[in-house]
């Protein structure tokens, strides 16, 4: 290789050789200004793309929202080939709730559950309060030990940063980011980027998972763990609108159990508690999927049964009533009891349901409530139907 040494001639003896340097100084101080710019312009467009992202992750009012979000944009806004993420959820807690809610996990393959934080792969030792948060664990990626974090790998995968999600010194999960770069993710990278990142992630799971909680709380019946009223309430309004819209009929039962003070003061308030919560799954197991089951008061439930008739009704309510009248309940090994319930069914005829949709759900409550009281004068343990006049 031959090197030019330029400041050792004296420049300014030829005109015409001095105006060429110039203009070729000048031709790389342009080029170098434009890569500048160019940088400039591509750290500003990162910036900008993470100041979206962000305000889309914040903006985020469910579950699936924001893991939808994260998963959608990450990838594209950090030009990385894999985004998943790991999250702690020891009883199947968040699992549990969110399916409830009616989250679709096989929608979200990217989101991987574990039960305990030493499956995360973080060198934890022995943690106490002023412990730091563990750092990021950048490097190559290894099919092995990656196996967890990235179960559907890309193909190519070459580095990895595994990015833990803290929310007060807790660790809640990890965010594990791939690149078919091998140099993007190396040991010796700075880590304060991700680290940002990760922690406004974290505070938005913890955020979206306590309010999908509560939301669950405020419509469950935490004694049967069925709905509860409200929620009923607002199903069957959002219920007979689709009925209308798509022209099938609706059904339901009012479901009382039968002398349950006496249940009460033979095996005590605690046993009665046992009944309603077996009765609960009596009823359960009988219905379908779309049929939704919610705990109205004391010791009845009503079921709303959707594209449902008359007859059809009936025959579940019978099925029903048969399966908690069927086989004694036990509470303890010695106490076994008979319960029987009545029921109450009306039918919502998709071409009789005129007017407001909050008087059709008052006339469709107070029909099946009028047959249950029916079934109550003709002797309990059995199943009325209100028949349309
Ligand atoms: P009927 O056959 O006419 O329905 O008689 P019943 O005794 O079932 O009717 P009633 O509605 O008079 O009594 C309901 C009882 O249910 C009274 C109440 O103490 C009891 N109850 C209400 N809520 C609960 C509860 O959460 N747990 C328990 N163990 N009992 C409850
Ligand atoms: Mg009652
Ligand atoms: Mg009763």
């Amino acid at each position: 290789m031959t090197h030019t040494v330029t400041g050792a001639m004296p420049s300014h003896a030829d005109p015409a050789t001095r105006a060429s340097e110039l203009a070729a100084e000048n031709q790389a101080l342009r080029a170098r200004m434009a890569y500048l710019l160019e940088q400039a312009e591509r750290n500003h467009s990162i910036m900008c793309r993470h100041q979206a992202f962000d305000l889309d992750i914040v903006g985020a009012g469910t579950f699936p929202e924001l893991v939808g979000t994260i998963f959608r944009n990450l990838p594209v806004i950090s030009e990385l080939e894999s985004v998943t993420l790991t999250l702690i959820d020891e009883d199947a807690d968040i699992r549990t709730v969110m399916g409830k809610l009616g989250v679709v996990f096989a929608d979200f393959p990217h989101l991987i559950f574990v039960e305990q934080v030493d499956e995360l792969g973080f060198d934890l030792g022995r943690r106490n309060a002023s412990t730091p948060a563990p750092k990021p664990l950048l490097g190559m990626y290894d099919p092995a030990r990656h196996a967890l974090p990235f179960p559907n790998a890309p193909a190519g995968l070459q580095s990895v940063a595994l990015v833990p999600l803290m929310r007060n010194k807790r660790i809640i999960g990890c965010l594990n980011l791939g690149s078919v770069d091998p140099t993007r993710f190396t040991p010796s990278l700075g880590t304060d980027f991700i680290e940002h990142m990760a922690s406004i992630i974290a505070i938005c799971l913890e955020n979206v998972i306590s309010n999908e909680m509560l939301k669950y709380i405020g419509l469950t019946d935490s004694l049967t763990g069925v709905y509860n009223r409200r929620y009923l309430d607002r199903r069957l309004l959002e219920e007979i609108a689709r009925a209308r819209r798509q022209r099938y009929p609706i059904s339901l039962m009012f479901i009382d159990i039968d002398h349950f003070k006496r249940v009460n003061d033979t095996v005590g308030h605690q046993g009665g508690d046992d009944v309603l919560r077996e009765v609960a799954g009596r009823i359960k197991d009988e219905l379908r999927l779309s049929d939704a089951l919610a705990r109205f008061g004391g010791e009845e439930f009503v079921v709303l049964l959707i594209d449902a008739d008359l007859d059809s009704a009936a025959f579940v309510a019978e099925r029903i009533r048969a399966s908690v009248a069927g086989t004694l309940i036990g509470l303890t090994q010695e106490v076994r009891l008979s319960v029987t319930v009545s029921i109450g069914v009306a039918c919502l005829d998709p071409d009789q349901a005129v007017g407001e949709p909050e008087l059709v759900a008052r006339d469709l409550l107070a029909r099946a409530d009028g047959a249950l009281y029916q079934a109550k004068e003709g002797g309990r343990n059995r199943v009325i139907r209100h028949l349309p006049a």
